[in-house]
């Protein structure tokens, strides 16, 4: 079998292959393996190959298969974003400070990939400790974009949505607080999903702003990141926020996400809500144009679109923007040199020792937001800042409990813009703040989003339609999806060679 066939196909037809032995999982894996050195060099999506433990889980898959163990995942190769620690893989979150940090455990989302005869293809690139919207923040330098590799590949899961992108990996892992599943994958041509709070175990995944960080895949299809989920969600007593639910199959809605659903018309009766604040100033018009041709789209299907409002969502960026730093800063504080990680060479004394590995271990965007973090938790200003961001963000999540009353999903663009260049936002980090104005709502809520691919922008570059749906209805938003892709195939679209 090819390599190019390889590393084109679905989870679906990868298992099917392996389970018709018309591939070995070490096969699979090197064929990977060779693109991955073919091309990362240019795009810069991985922080880690190793692979003699990728395929030392190969030969153990190999072995379950010839045993007849095969689960849907059984032998394939997948990417993780380097968020996640992994026994014996080095977790870096994109930072100087854990550059040397090994993992003596496994996350549990890399426990239950690894229950499921998954492969560890790889660690990928992202914003330091998950922080930005480019992955230009990494110290292990920026991802590319490979629909154009001057331009950046959004972020902070910007590796793990390129390696899906650019073929590297078949699906991937990401997290996302204030978007960083769902805006790498808009900005690249992928699907990527960000869970109910709760839904996907954050033990072992560094913590970033605990109250909204959630772990989720990417995939080049909605059946895809099915199969994603049904592995990564679960109640983990590690946890103190995971959710003791049922398991689910998040594949039961894929094919008739709606009760009402008939032959001709898979969504009659779905309603979608359109929210006035989501198209206005600030959205590029190339960027509305492709998703007002998606919405046609869906509606072509059966769906009927709803006016809805969401008063409060202009305010969801000032308020993530407080309540992330201020978490941010209590989880950093951990990074000290003296527990783990990096620690500056020379120091006088114990405070020097501080001051100094902190100020070489961490970059300047995180150093931004421990300030900023640290700040608006200080006495005298937690009143005017971080209590007050906490009451928007109720606000913020009531619009959403209204608007669900009447429609069930809600549609917007993922992102204002398509990728932009490479530095473009570099100097000026309120500009890529304010990029984060579609998807930061659901985190304050905790609600669970996805984009998936719906058309091209300006330079041919990737546009995410982003979905909204309520609690713990990730199952019937992939329906909807995979019912979008069966009449598109902007998720079958795929960049030109990078070399
Ligand atoms: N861009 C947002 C931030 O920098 C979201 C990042 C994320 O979801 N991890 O905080």
């Amino acid at each position: 079998m090819k390599d190019d066939y390889l590393t084109g196909a679905t989870l679906t037809e990868l298992s099917s292959a392996l389970a018709a032995k018309k591939i070995s999982s070490v096969e699979l894996i090197k064929a990977y393996l060779n693109r991955i050195a073919a091309v990362n060099q240019t795009l810069n999506a991985f922080i880690t190959v190793d692979p003699a433990q990728s395929l030392a889980q190969a030969r153990a898959a190999d072995a379950r298969i010839a045993r007849g163990e095969l689960g849907p995942l059984t032998g394939i190769p997948i990417a993780h974003k380097d968020i996640f620690v992994a026994r014996g893989w080095p977790s870096t979150c994109g930072s100087q400070m854990l550059a040397n940090f090994v993992g003596p455990y496994d996350a549990h989302v890399i426990d239950r990939f690894n229950a499921a005869g998954a492969v560890n293809l790889g660690k990928t690139n992202m914003d330091e400790f998950a922080m930005g919207s480019t992955s230009e923040s990494s110290w292990y330098g920026p991802v590319r974009n490979p629909w154009h590799t001057d331009h950046v590949a959004g972020g902070s899961s910007g590796g793990s949505a390129v390696a899906v992108a650019a073929s590297l990996a078949p699906a991937a892992t990401g997290s996302d607080t204030g978007g960083s599943v769902r805006q790498p994958a808009a900005l690249t041509g992928t699907c990527g999903l960000k869970p109910t709070y709760g839904v996907v175990s954050r033990y072992g995944m560094v913590a970033y702003a605990s109250s909204l960080d959630q772990g989720g895949p990417f995939a080049c299809s909605a059946a895809d990141l099915a199969v994603m989920m049904n592995v990564m969600a679960g109640f983990d007593a590690r946890d103190s926020t995971s959710l003791d639910r049922p398991p689910e199959d998040y594949s039961r809605s894929l094919g008739a996400p709606v009760a009402t659903a008939t032959a001709k018309q898979p969504l009659a009766g779905l309603r979608i809500g359109i929210a006035r604040e989501h198209f206005g100033p600030g959205l590029d018009a190339d960027v509305e144009a492709a998703i007002r041709a998606a919405l046609d789209a869906l509606t072509a299907l059966g769906a009927r679109l709803v006016d809805i409002s969401l008063p409060t969502s202009p305010m969801s960026v000032p308020a993530y923007y407080v309540i992330a730093p201020a978490e941010a800063s209590s989880n950093l504080s951990r990074f000290d040199g003296v527990r783990y990680g990096y620690r500056a060479p020379e120091y006088t004394d114990l405070r020097d020792m501080y001051c100094k590995t902190r100020a070489q271990g961490f970059g300047p965007e995180v150093k931004r937001r421990i300030l900023i973090g640290t700040y608006v938790l200080s006495h005298g200003y937690y009143d005017a800042y971080y209590l007050k961001a906490q009451k928007v963000r109720r606000l913020i999540a009531d619009d959403f409990t209204q608007a669900f009353k009447a429609c069930d999903v809600i549609a917007s663009p993922a992102a204002p813009t398509v990728a932009c260049r490479l530095g473009a936002m570099t100097a000026d980090p309120v500009q890529m703040y304010l990029n984060d104005i579609y998807t930061v709502p659901a985190n304050l809520a905790g609600l669970p989003a996805m984009s998936i691919p719906c058309g091209f922008g300006n330079r041919g570059l990737p546009v995410g339609l982003h979905v909204v749906g309520n609690y713990f209805s990730e199952a019937q938003m992939l329906g909807v999806a995979h019912q979008f892709q069966g009449v598109t195939d902007w998720h079958r679209k795929k960049p030109e060679e990078v070399a």
